[in-house]
């Protein structure tokens, strides 16, 4: 958002409450790695970064489900090879978008600066730098909260704005992060350019790939109950686990003690709050405005797309920031809270129906419809392949090719027993 702000001309202060990645060495925060796909790259593309930013990814066409015997089935995400998600370090993005934006004279980024509160009819941001320990206040044209799920400018404006409406829904499931490393003298230890899922029914494993060879991993597990996060409450007990549940898995899982002691088990949540703005002054983007699970890899690419729908409406009525402001919100908000459905839906097909033979057929039949039919798109690929489709009608529409496909495959054996075109009809009808 700086840079597209400051192409335009405008003078950008970017407080940022963690020190200089760049120079000390710091987690990137959450997952290591994360997906980048259609969205994010439009907007990446506009700012001109792209091509930095997938150079170090991995791409990955499609999903390598594993059944607990070891068997492997490939699902593939688009209707073919040429469409795919790029496994991209967060660290280097994070990186790489400090220092294109540090390129603008007109951008300066304060680290280890809080924003502690906002006063919004006064434009002024109440900041602590956290080495001094000094607290003062900056006044600004626009403030825009690009702090995250615990956004502390979402919370003055729960503060101040009597019946803002603020809600997380967190999922009963946390995460821990695991790691397989590369193989010795480098390469992959497991088959590359996918994403690897263990379905388990109630609780499932990913992987997805780094550039340098290693996978990081994703435990997605009950936070309380017989089979948790809370049960397993040794590194023997957690061993076992893995060991008996992700049998092709665990010899790859090298660091496995370390990672069950120092990765913490994450919370995941649904945010959704209204208004996403105050008048002319303040802003929500990113998590600030709609955090969601990340089981659509999308939360970011969402982000970037907010930035980019932004500087539309900034594109269109120039300094007017009450219309500008107020079309953002309304673009967006509908399409934050879709995203954050998906999300939550998507959890329970990859985690519940992967590894179903209903579910598969429907997936091989819709691919072969993608396949003949170019103009049909799942919803995985109107949410993941198609920048210019809202998530709402993605939503709408991908529901109820769903509903319509899993009751057809319901009723067959094999998807050859379908006639394909009268299938791509009915779909078209709906
Ligand atoms: C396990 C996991 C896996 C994910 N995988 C994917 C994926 O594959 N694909 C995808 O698209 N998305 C994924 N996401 C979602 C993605 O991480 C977020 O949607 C994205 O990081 C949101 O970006 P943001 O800039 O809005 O917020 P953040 O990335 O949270 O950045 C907020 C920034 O604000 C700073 N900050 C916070 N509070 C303050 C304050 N008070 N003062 C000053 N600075 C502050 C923080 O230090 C941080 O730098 C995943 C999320 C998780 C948890």
């Amino acid at each position: 958002m700086a840079i597209y702000l400051a192409k335009k001309g405008w003078k950008v202060d970017i407080y940022e409450s963690r020190i200089d990645m760049r120079k000390i060495e710091i987690s990137a925060g959450r997952s290591i790695n994360l997906a980048l796909s259609s969205r994010g790259i439009k907007a990446l593309h506009e700012v001109g970064l792209e091509n930095e930013i997938l150079k170090g990814s991995v791409k990955m066409p499609g999903r390598m489900v594993h059944d607990k015997a070891g068997n492997t089935v490939f699902a593939p995400y688009g209707r073919d090879n040429n469409e795919y998600i790029n496994s991209i370090s967060r660290g280097d993005l994070n990186k790489i978008l400090m220092t294109a934006a540090e390129q603008y004279e007109n951008v300066k980024i304060y680290f280890s600066h809080e924003v502690l509160s906002v006063n919004f009819d006064a434009k002024t941001i109440e900041l602590k730098d956290i080495i001094t320990g000094a607290i003062y206040t900056v006044k600004a044209d626009l403030i825009i909260g690009a702090d995250g799920a615990n956004s502390a400018i979402r919370h003055s404006m729960e503060k101040q704005i009597s019946g803002y409406k603020s809600n997380t829904a967190w999922l009963d499931h946390g995460y821990k992060e695991l790691s397989i490393p590369p193989a010795e003298g480098g390469g992959f230890r497991i088959p590359t350019d996918v994403l690897h899922i263990w379905p388990r029914a109630s609780y499932m494993l990913i992987a997805l790939p780094n550039f340098d060879g290693s996978f990081t991993c994703t435990l997605f597990y009950a936070n309380e109950g017989e089979n948790s996060f809370a049960a397993l409450d040794t590194f023997e007990k957690f061993q076992a686990f893995i060991k008996n549940d992700f049998p092709d898995a665990f010899p790859h899982l090298l660091d496995l003690e370390e990672e069950y002691h120092n990765n913490p088990v994450g919370k995941l949540g649904t945010l959704k709050c209204y208004p996403w703005k105050i008048a002319n002054s303040a802003v929500l983007i990113g998590d600030a405005a709609h955090a969601v699970v990340p089981f659509y890899g999308q939360g970011m690419n969402a982000s970037f797309e907010d930035c980019r729908i932004l500087n539309e409406c900034i594109d269109k009525y120039g300094t007017d920031w009450d219309k500008i402001l107020a079309e953002y919100e309304q673009l967006r908000k509908i399409n934050g809270d879709a995203i954050g459905d998906l999300a939550v839906e998507n959890f329970y097909e990859m985690r519940d129906k992967v590894a179903d033979p209903i579910f598969q057929r429907k997936r091989k039949l819709e691919h072969l419809i993608e396949k003949r039919y170019p103009e049909y798109r799942s919803k995985y690929a109107l949410v993941t392949f198609s920048p210019d489709v809202p998530y709402s009608y993605a939503q709408l529409q991908g529901n109820k090719q769903d509903t319509y496909l899993m009751k057809i495959c319901e009723k067959v054996a094999t998807v050859e027993e379908l006639d394909i075109e009268k299938v791509f009809e009915a779909l078209k009808a709906l």
